[in-house]
């Protein structure tokens, strides 16, 4: 029996607001149970699962409206993994990293590689964010479109260095969820248990032509790649519809039914005015009561996609996120290692506007009732 029950009737029709994993809906889980019996449980190197692999990839390539010559990258090992395939085949000498949160942070480690020269790190206080600026002898630009440790979201547009300097962004908590110009990055790349509301351990990236040539230059070079990190070898088996080794079959069922229902329903830019419109009723709520406020204080810098809420010292909002959780409303504590007195809300695709307007119903009635 929770601590305070929340009437049924204010209640989210789905209460899964956590920012990865994140909601899956019904229809993509009644796809993967009238698929999967066909795939799941057959060979990933024979067609029905390479045509699979080859759906998700054109459906991606719709989705992002890519540029002639843009090719869409698979490998296994989620984002993380990516880092250190960057690290080992994508930085040529140098790269200049904007760390504002964990993952950020997370990437300026890999780029310390030794191999390769100390990283130029950008760094901004969580809740403010740093801007790439251009630097002679930096190769790689990166950072991430949306910092889901903070609720940041900064904006992609290429930086124009030396010649031949790369824009590669982690786009993990942005992709399928912020509209984006690909001409603006070289290398966009996600895992899909975000706005994809599949399931983790695999990435994919957008690649420039650009991007495409620095990777088989540096793999043509003396530099030692592990085959597990070679992007290389997961650019040659992804143009096959294949990946070095084996994928997980159901993530890729359930990434393909969303992206069908992305690109139906109007394509990124409705995915952005969704996402919008929900991370609004929440910013709202939060500008209209008393004991909260939005974390990001630059109103231009604020996620459409993860929304962070700090409470003031009256206010303990772990108790308000355990009183959720009773009540089956799940995953709106903050990044653990933030420590903030604040909730950390997914406003990802899959997630519904009403039932975010719902969470904020839910919201006031604790709030009312905790004292
Ligand atoms: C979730 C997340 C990651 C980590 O993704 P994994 O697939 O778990 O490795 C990296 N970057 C950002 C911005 C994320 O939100």
């Amino acid at each position: 029996m929770p601590s305070l029950v929340i009437p049924s009737d204010l209640l989210p029709a789905d209460g899964r607001f956590g920012c990865g994993p994140s909601k899956v809906r019904a229809e993509q889980l009644a796809h993967l149970a009238a698929e999967g019996p066909e795939l799941i449980g057959t060979s990933h190197r024979q067609a029905p699962v390479k045509n699979l692999v080859g759906r998700v990839r054109s459906g991606l390539a719709d989705l992002f409206a890519l540029p002639a010559g843009y090719e869409v990258v698979l490998g296994n090992g989620g984002s993380t993994a990516f880092w250190d395939a960057a690290a080992s085949g994508l930085i040529e000498r140098r790269a200049q990293l904007c760390s504002f949160g964990e993952f950020g942070q997370k990437f300026a480690i890999e780029a310390g590689a030794p191999w390769l020269e100390a990283p130029d790190v950008r760094r901004a206080a969580p809740g403010s964010r740093s801007a790439p600026e251009p630097v002679e002898g930096v190769d790689v630009y990166a950072w991430p479109h949306n910092e889901t440790s903070t609720g940041v979201m900064a904006p992609v547009t290429r930086v124009t260095g030396d010649d031949g300097a790369l824009t590669v962004i982690d786009a993990t908590s942005a992709a399928g969820g912020v509209e984006v110009d690909p001409t603006q990055f070289d290398v966009y790349y996600f895992a899909p248990q975000k706005n994809f509301a599949s399931d983790g351990g695999i990435w994919f990236a957008l690649f420039s032509p650009a991007a495409i040539e620095r990777v088989e230059r540096i793999a043509a070079g003396d530099r030692y790649i592990p085959e597990f990190l070679s992007l290389k070898n997961a650019i040659d088996n992804s143009r096959l519809n294949q990946t070095l080794n084996t994928p997980a079959i159901g993530t890729l069922l359930l990434l393909e039914s969303q992206l069908e229902w992305m690109n139906e329903s109007g394509g990124l830019t409705w995915a952005d005015a969704r996402t919008r419109e929900s991370s609004s009723v929440l910013y709202d709520w939060a500008a209209r009561t008393e004991v909260a406020m939005p974390f990001v204080a630059e109103p231009a810098d604020r996620s459409q996609v993860v929304v962070t809420i700090d409470f003031d010292e009256s206010t303990d909002a772990a108790r308000i996120s355990s009183i959720l959780r009773e009540n089956g409303v799940v995953d709106t504590e903050p990044y653990r290692k933030l420590g903030r007195n604040q909730l950390r809300i997914a406003t990802f695709t899959a997630i519904d506007p009403d039932d975010v307007r719902a969470l904020t119903a839910c919201l006031d009635h604790v709030l009312e009732r905790m004292g």
